[in-house]
């Protein structure tokens, strides 16, 4: 059988692998959002010919391209966990609404959203399933709530499509499920393919004494991504008691509600409502220009700065430098979070604008570290492993990681067709 990478080839973004055996489907279809447009998978024939579509999980870089595949022939089931589908939902609506802020014309419409999200067959983790005839089961990647690894027994073959995989325990998820039988092909993510995470416990505990030390004479602002981020830097900051009330902003609040109603993709369902209480939601401007009135501590997305009502609070208290701003997650290249942490500055609404608070980042991250990746390679040992969602040096450092435990190895190219 044949694997096509249409995307997330020695990249991150745009995900979609699309495997051409006695049947064709697809991992994943996800697209790459840049400062301009977002970039799509590259041209898959004939879509009208696919069998299925594995979708791993909610972010828009393995769904995002669904909508449009849709639109432009696309008829088969998805297959994904309802926690998946409900992400999904949110994401792109969101994502839909954002193009347009942008004055981007995307090619679909909500209609194609809809239309998408019609085609769901939900999965449950561990449950043997069939796509006409082939057998494939998901497992808890462990990533963010819903999240899955895939795998897929075809032509007497394993395939195992890792999706975003992080093998650690963390205060929101189980670690991933990692006990697989005899896997054939392994398709491993590689985000973190060079580099470790600092030990997540030390982590959060110098994490929380910041927040403590900037809140004893000012505000705290703590972007946070709205799927599991948000929820987890909620749970962290509900173990200890502040001087100042904690809020909680933006589409994080609608996501808290959404995992709440799925229990069954959280580690510990009570605790989080448990910490949902000690917050306060903010549901509209008013109520955040009252709580800006006062000290707080302060959740809101969008995680990298690129909008949401993280903006309104980096223009008021972003000027005060016993203000601080804590940022939770990794910052891509052209992100107003990674200007703020190498200039201090940001841009809003076109201006340039001098950060003078504090800035802080700390690596929460929901993906697998070089040193787990490498004892998940080692634990698995394919025959043949496939290193993909990584930038090249990340993708083909973990091929070379893998060819020396005697695995044939590779890192692929964009539209490069491999045998297997
Ligand atoms: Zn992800």
């Amino acid at each position: 059988m044949q694997l096509i990478f249409h995307g997330a080839a020695r990249e991150v973004g745009r995900s979609c692998v699309e495997v051409a055996s006695e049947k064709r489907f697809l991992f994943d279809a996800g697209i790459k959002i840049t400062a301009e447009q977002p970039e799509h998978p590259t041209h898959i024939d004939d879509l009208r010919g696919i069998a299925g579509v594995f979708l791993s999980h909610g972010h828009l870089d393995h769904c995002g391209a669904l909508p449009l595949l849709d639109h432009t022939g696309l008829r088969c089931p998805i297959f994904c966990t309802s926690a998946t589908k409900a992400i999904t939902r949110i994401l792109l609506k969101d994502a839909l609404k954002i193009e347009r802020i942008k004055h981007h014309h995307p090619a679909y419409d909500k209609n194609d959203v809809f239309k998408a999200l019609d085609s769901v067959q939900k999965v449950r983790y561990g449950q043997k399933n069939y796509l006409e005839g082939i057998e494939f089961a998901f497992q808890d990647a462990g990533h963010i709530p819903g999240s899955a690894s895939i795998m897929v027994e075809v032509e007497g073959k394993r395939i195992l499509y890792t999706g975003d995989i992080n093998t650690t325990q963390t205060m929101l998820l189980k670690g991933a499920f990692v006990n697989f039988p005899k896997i054939n092909t392994l398709i491993c993510e590689s985000t973190y393919g060079e580099k470790d995470h600092p030990e997540r416990k030390k982590e959060e505990k110098a994490f929380l004494s910041k927040v403590k030390e900037i809140s004893d004479t000012g505000s705290v602002i703590l972007p946070v991504f709205a799927v599991g981020r948000a929820q987890e830097v909620m749970m962290m900051l509900a173990k200890k008691d502040f001087s100042v009330p904690i809020y909680m902003d933006g589409m994080a609040k609608s996501v808290t509600e959404l995992f709440e109603q799925e229990p069954g993709f959280i580690r510990d369902v009570s605790l989080l409502q448990k910490s949902a209480e000690k917050v306060e939601f903010i549901e509209s401007r008013d109520e955040r220009e009252e709580a800006l009135k006062k000290k707080g501590i302060f959740l809101t997305t969008s995680g990298m700065l690129s909008g949401g009502p993280v903006i309104k609070y980096l223009t008021e208290l972003g000027d005060n430098p016993n203000n601080g701003i804590l940022l939770t997650g990794y910052q891509t290249e052209d992100s107003n979070g990674r200007l703020l942490l190498e200039e201090g500055r940001v841009i809003i609404d076109n201006k340039l604008i001098k950060i003078n608070s504090q800035v802080k980042q700390f690596d929460f991250s929901a993906h697998a570290g070089m040193r787990e990746l490498k004892e998940l390679v080692r634990k698995i040992m394919p025959e043949h492993a496939i290193f993909v969602h990584g930038d090249k040096s990340a993708t083909l450092s973990m091929a070379k990681f893998a060819e020396s435990l005697g695995i044939k190895a590779c890192a692929p190219k964009t539209d490069e067709i491999l045998e297997v």
